[in-house]
C-alpha cells in the first residue's frame, strides 16, 4: 500500500485495554480481584499471552509485526460483565496504567482496547475517564486508536479524547482480531497523515441482543451499507455500536462513528448510516417464548439438540449465572438428555467434596440476588469433578484459555447440572467438553446468553427458543427501574415522544 510521507514519530506504540460491560442492575460490585480472576496481563505478559489469540491485542500484536511497529506492553485488565465497579478498583487500574505509561515514555501512539459500557461508581462513563487521562498524560499530538465492543455506549467525550475508535463489526463477535489489526493500520496512516475528519451521532435507541446479530436482519443491512461507505476513497472506517442497554448512564444507546478524509465525507455517511437504523428501530423489538409454553416445547417431537436460551441471566450481560428458572422448570417437567451450567460456588465445593461416584443433595443457584429464581434442590450423583478449564475452539477468542474455576458435575435425573465456580460465558463448546459432556449428544442445552452462545451452539442446534426469563438482562426493558438513560428512548418511549420519526 501507499504510504504518505510525512514525520513518523519515533518510540514504540504503547498497548494496553480496560475492557468491561456493566450491567448497573447487578447487585455484585465489580472489584480488582474480578479483573485478576478473569483477564490480567501486565507488561511482556500482555504480549506472550495474547499473541495468536482472536483478540483485539492478538489482531493488535499480529499486525504490529507485519508492520514493524514496535509495541510498549503496558496492562491489559478485564473482568467478565458484573455490577458497578468500585472506585477503588478503577483508580487502581488506571493508576497503574498512567505508572507503566510514564515508564515506557516517550512512546509514539497509543493502541487501547477498551469495552465502551464501563461505569463505575461516580464515574458514569468510565473508558471516556479514562480514554481522558491518557490524552492529557500523552498530548494533543499523540495519537490515540481505540477498539470497542459492538455494545458500547459511546460518548462523545470518548470520541472527542480519542483520533479514531474502531468497533466490532460482528454479533456473536468474532472479528475482534481484525479490529485490532484495522487500529494498528489506522494508527500507522495517523502517524503518517495526520488527524482524521470524524462525524459522531447518538440515536435515542436502546435495542437487545435477541435483535442485533450481524449476520441477520436488520442489522445485515445496514452494515452492508456502511461497508459500502467505508470502500469509498473518502471514509477510512465507519462503526455502528448498537450500545447496552443495562448500563443505566446518560449515554445509554446506539450510536455511529464514521472517520474519513472530510468533515461533508464523514457527516453525510454517518447521517446516512443513523437514518437507516432509526427507520428499521422496529425490527429491534425481540420475540420470546413465555416459560409456561416450556414443557410442551421439550417432549419426544422436540427437534433436538434443543438451545434454550435464558437472556435474562446473561452471564456476558453482567448477571450472575445462578439464575434457576429454567432448571426447576426442567426439573418439574422431567425433562431428559439436558445440561444447565450454574454458577455455585459453594455448591460446585460441596459436590467436589462428595467426590465422583458419591451422591450430591443440596441447593444450587439463586443465591447472588433474587432476580432470577430460588435456589434448587437438586440430587444424584457427581460424575465430574475438579478445577476445569477450556482452550476456546471456536471462533470467539479462538486459543484463549478460560478458567471455570473448581466444578463439579451432578447428575439430577434428566439434567446434568455443571456447577461452576467462575461465572463463564457460553461462548465456545469445549466449556462442556471440558467436563466430559458432548455437547451434540444432549438433547437439551440451556444457555445463560442472550445471542452470543451461537458462535459455540449455533452449528449443532437443530432448534432454539429464546425464553421470556426473569433477571436483570430481560429482553422487556420496560422491567428495569431506570433512573439515568436518556429520555426519550425507543421502545420504552412511544414514537411520538419523537419528533422527527
Ligand atoms: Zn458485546
Amino acid at each position: 500500500m501507499m504510504e504518505a510521507q510525512g514525520a513518523i514519530m519515533p518510540g514504540a506504540v504503547a498497548i494496553a485495554g480496560f475492557y468491561h460491560e456493566t450491567n448497573t442492575f447487578s447487585a455484585l460490585p465489580t472489584t480488582f480481584r474480578d479483573f485478576e480472576d478473569y483477564q490480567f496481563a501486565v507488561g511482556s505478559d500482555l504480549l506472550d499471552r495474547y499473541e495468536g489469540t482472536g483478540t483485539e491485542l492478538g489482531g493488535m500484536i499480529l499486525a504490529a509485526r507485519e508492520r514493524d511497529v514496535d509495541l510498549a506492553p503496558l496492562l491489559f485488565a478485564a473482568a467478565v460483565p458484573s455490577g458497578t465497579i468500585t472506585r477503588g478498583c478503577l483508580d487502581r487500574i488506571l493508576d497503574m496504567l498512567m505508572r507503566a505509561l510514564h515508564d515506557a515514555d516517550p512512546v509514539a501512539g497509543l493502541l487501547l482496547v477498551l469495552h465502551g459500557a464501563a461505569v463505575a461508581e461516580g464515574v458514569e462513563d468510565a473508558d471516556g475517564h479514562l480514554l481522558a487521562r491518557f490524552r492529557e498524560a500523552l498530548g494533543a499530538d499523540c495519537p490515540i486508536v481505540v477498539t470497542t465492543d459492538y455494545h458500547a455506549n459511546l460518548s462523545s467525550w470518548m470520541v472527542a479524547s480519542a483520533d479514531a475508535i474502531v468497533g466490532y463489526d460482528s454479533f456473536p463477535h468474532v472479528d475482534m482480531a481484525d479490529r485490532g489489526a484495522e487500529a494498528v493500520s489506522i494508527l500507522q496512516r495517523l502517524r503518517n497523515g495526520g488527524p482524521l475528519a470524524a462525524a459522531f451521532r447518538k440515536l435515542p435507541l436502546a435495542t437487545v441482543p435477541q435483535r442485533q446479530p450481524t449476520a441477520e436482519e436488520p442489522v445485515v443491512r445496514i452494515l452492508a451499507r456502511l461497508h459500502e461507505l467505508e470502500n469509498t476513497p473518502e471514509i477510512v472506517c465507519g462503526t455502528l455500536a448498537m450500545g447496552f442497554p443495562y448500563a443505566d448512564t446518560g449515554d445509554l444507546g446506539a450510536s455511529v462513528l464514521v472517520y474519513g478524509e472530510s468533515d461533508d465525507a464523514v457527516n453525510a455517511a454517518a447521517d446516512e448510516i443513523a437514518g437507516l437504523l432509526w427507520s428499521h428501530r422496529r425490527d429491534f423489538l425481540p420475540e420470546l417464548t413465555p416459560m409456561e409454553d416450556l414443557a410442551g416445547a421439550i417432549g419426544p417431537e422436540a427437534e433436538v439438540p434443543l438451545i434454550l436460551a435464558d437472556p435474562a441471566d446473561n452471564i456476558g450481560g453482567g448477571s450472575a449465572g445462578d439464575g434457576t428458572v429454567v432448571l426447576r422448570e426442567l426439573l418439574r417437567a422431567g425433562a431428559s438428555g439436558a445440561v444447565v451450567v450454574i454458577n455455585d460456588p459453594a455448591a460446585a465445593s460441596d459436590a467436589a467434596e462428595v467426590g465422583v461416584g458419591g451422591r450430591f443433595s443440596g441447593m444450587v443457584g439463586g443465591k447472588v440476588d433474587r432476580a432470577h429464581g430460588e435456589p434448587v434442590h437438586i440430587e444424584g450423583s457427581v460424575v465430574y469433578s475438579g478445577e476445569a478449564r477450556f482452550r476456546h475452539s471456536g471462533s470467539y477468542m479462538t486459543g484463549f484459555v478460560t478458567s471455570m474455576g473448581l466444578t463439579a458435575v451432578v447428575a439430577a435425573e434428566g439434567v446434568q447440572v455443571v456447577i461452576t465456580s467462575l461465572r463463564t460465558m457460553p461462548f465456545d463448546i469445549e466449556q462442556l467438553r471440558a467436563v466430559g459432556i458432548e455437547p451434540a449428544e444432549q438433547r437439551i442445552i440451556v444457555v445463560k446468553s442472550a445471542t452470543a452462545w451461537r458462535a459455540a451452539y449455533g452449528p449443532l442446534a437443530a432448534s432454539t427458543l429464546t425464553l421470556d426469563t426473569p433477571g436483570i438482562c430481560p429482553s422487556n426493558l420496560a422491567r428495569l427501574p431506570y433512573r439515568n438513560r436518556p429520555r426519550p428512548l425507543y421502545p420504552l418511549e412511544t414514537d411520538d415522544s419523537f419528533p422527527d420519526s
